[in-house]
């Protein structure tokens, strides 16, 4: 009984404490589209003795160092903020109010001069026939590091809308309807409109899955053959890593507005927004499935900051591991991918660059932004030579995968060299990782094992190349 009354009255002061002071930190976003502009309403609900840090993309996304400018009209109501165009990012304090207002408006269509591939794909674009805005060109948001305000309950709500049909990866397949979950689920997300949008249904293992196009030539352009590709791609993937999907998976191809640049594309939460040139004859030629196969790859292998020869590198090879395990392409094809991967590497006057280096300068595009690719795809290459001959598996890529899938999240070069130690030596393994991917010695293939069924021959100028010796014996590595 006495307890019963302590009870009471801890809950009377915490409900009196919290007219006062909330506690519970929540982000309430309404949007309106209006002359080809996002008007953003955040109503947040914040402590009030806290300051709020809250971010508006970053420098290192994309490159644009200047992508501040596309937020006009920054007020707040019930705080005073502090913005910092520098740092892209706006702090919060002198919290007068429960709930505090934040407004601002998106504004940004390409310029028409030249502009770059990072230019279209990293950087908001409204037009009166255009929405393209990634979750961090939207909306402002916490530190990408901070789990607890990323965890705190959110809402996105939308008043005004354009005339066109928008998808929204945040609520797949509810157009602008009003989504609740939690504000990392606006992070790595992306909205997209268009007059011509395009939004078709695959269903893969029980789950329905969004295909969603704007095409800008005829009708027989796409949508059969991606539907197609998703169906047969992803479901071998999530056979791969023995996975039941829980939630939709988009594929959002879209095209370029001004540039000819062929594909390139950004993986999200829950899907993938692919870029490309409208000049091919169709959506899905041959070159762009193994882009497509990259980017839902990075559902899985991620990206990892200056662990890019991982993240992009190992990626790599799963997307081509599994375009040829699924059937999509032939062994040959996997053979002439690495052939060009060689030959490009080989070539580049940057190959002896270290990884560090290559990073710093990444978004210099060029070389800078393909060698983590190239050299990474060509360790994980030698890595499953080097485990098949000391383990004797057919399966290398599939049995490291499956021991470092646990470790996937909190992965670092330490920790992956520990368990690749499952499968070699590690202090062979340390040698290796030092003398190839840190100091960036050319990889010449002189002397490595490669997996069985394929050998490495050499053209005039040195350049390695493979070839395979027994098609039986080689297939046999493709397993999901
Ligand atoms: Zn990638």
């Amino acid at each position: 009984m006495k307890n019963k009354h302590l009870t009471l009255l801890a809950a009377v002061i915490l409900l009196l404490a919290g007219c006062k002071n909330p506690g519970v930190t929540k982000f309430d976003y309404h949007l309106d589209w209006n002359n080809a502009g996002l008007d953003v309403r955040l109503t947040l609900a914040h402590p009030q003795t806290d300051t709020l840090t809250l971010y508006y993309c970053d420098e290192d996304f994309g490159g644009q160092t200047d992508i501040f400018t596309c937020v006009k009209n920054l007020k707040a109501e019930g705080c005073t903020i502090l913005p910092d165009s520098a740092h892209y990012r706006i702090q919060l304090f002198d919290f007068r109010k429960n709930n505090i207002l934040l407004t601002y408006r998106i504004e940004q269509s390409l310029p028409d001069d030249f502009v770059n591939c990072p230019m279209e794909v990293f950087r908001p674009n409204l037009t009166d026939k255009m929405l393209y805005a990634l979750g961090n060109h939207l909306f402002f948001l916490p530190d990408e590091e901070d789990s607890v305000l990323l965890s705190a309950p959110m809402k996105v709500t939308w008043g005004s809308v354009p005339e066109f049909p928008v998808f929204c990866l945040y609520n797949p397949g509810k157009g602008t309807e009003a989504f609740e979950g939690q504000v990392a689920d606006l992070l790595n997300t992306v909205v997209v409109g268009d007059p011509g949008l395009h939004i078709d249904t695959v269903m893969c293992a029980g789950v329905t899955n969004y295909v969603v196009t704007a095409p800008r030539k005829l009708e027989e352009y796409n949508n059969a053959n991606l539907k197609h590709f998703l169906r047969f791609f992803y479901t071998s993937a999530l056979q791969f890593w023995e996975e039941t999907p829980e939630k939709p998976y988009s594929l959002i191809v879209y095209p370029f507005e001004k540039i000819p640049f062929e594909v390139t594309g950004l993986g999200l939460d829950g899907g993938f927004c692919a870029r490309y040139s409208v000049d091919a004859d169709t959506i899905l030629t041959h070159g762009r499935e193994q882009t497509f196969a990259h980017e839902i790859g990075h559902h899985w292998i991620g990206f990892g900051g200056d662990f890019q020869w991982f993240g992009e590198g190992f990626n790599d090879f799963q997307s081509i591991y599994l375009v040829t395990a699924s059937g999509l392409h032939n062994t040959q094809n996997f053979i002439d991918f690495f052939n060009e991967y060689l030959e490009k590497l080989q070539h580049s006057e940057i190959r002896n660059l270290p990884n560090d280096e290559i990073f710093k300068n990444f978004w210099d595009l060029g070389d800078y932004s393909w060698i983590p690719y190239w050299r990474g795809s060509i360790y994980a290459l030698r890595l499953m030579g080097m485990i098949e001959a000391q383990t004797g598996t057919d399966h290398a890529f599939k049995d490291l995968m499956m021991a470092v899938k646990p470790s996937m999240d909190k992965l670092t070069p330490e920790l992956f060299l520990e368990i690749a130690s499952q499968f070699i030596d590690k202090q062979t393994l340390q040698v290796d990782f030092e003398r190839y991917i840190i100091n960036a010695e050319s990889m010449t293939l002189v002397g490595d094992p490669m997996p069985s069924g394929c050998e490495v021959r050499y053209r005039k100028d040195g350049t390695p190349y493979l070839v395979i010796t027994d098609e039986a014996k080689f297939a046999r590595h493709f397993v999901l």
